[in-house]
């Protein structure tokens, strides 16, 4: 008697699962106890320095994914001016924004996993986008990948 499909993709799932359990060291990193060391480079939500920006508004025009948004500030002693303000809602992390600044105001940092209970708080206007995404509230213990040749690709003390 052949059995139904569904229960031979429940068997198949389950059999699955029970090879894990027994399976040499595991494949995934413990996220979030355990993060992964990040290239030098790498493209994390990016944070701008009020302090080097000239008001050019090449930030906002680049921006593939309209992202950034210029406002009107107020600065003490000194005519209105315009500094970016961004949405990491938007945010594709291409970079385009950090190479075409002028100035060097923008760089990326290493953050990339900031969450919130709301899409709106995700909306940084200049001020917070020069504080930056906050940080983790607490230290990860940071893995490295490397190639196994039994296990294929897995994760080591960094
Ligand atoms: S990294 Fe790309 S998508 Fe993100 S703000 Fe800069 S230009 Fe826009
Ligand atoms: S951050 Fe850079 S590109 Fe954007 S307005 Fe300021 S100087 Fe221009």
């Amino acid at each position: 008697m052949e059995l139904p499909k569904r229960v031979v993709h429940h068997i198949e799932a389950l059999l699955t699962g029970a090879k894990y359990l027994v399976a040499k060291p595991r494949m995934t990193v413990m996220y979030p106890e355990e993060a992964q060391i990040l290239p030098e480079g790498y493209r994390g939500m990016p944070k701008f320095n009020r302090e080097k920006c000239r008001s050019c508004s090449l930030c906002a025009r680049i921006c593939p994914a309209n992202a950034i948004k210029m406002y009107t500030v107020e600065v003490e002693g000194e005519k209105k001016k315009k500094y970016p303000g961004i949405n990491y809602n938007r945010c594709i992390f291409c970079g385009f924004c950090v190479d075409i600044c002028p100035a060097g105001a923008l760089e990326f940092t290493d953050i990339h996993d900031y969450a919130s209970y709301s899409l709106e708080d995700l909306v940084f206007k200049p001020d917070r986008f020069a504080e930056g995404p906050p940080p983790r509230p607490f230290k990860p213990k940071l893995v490295k990948p490397m190639l196994d040749e039994e296990v294929g690709l897995k994760y080591v003390p960094g």
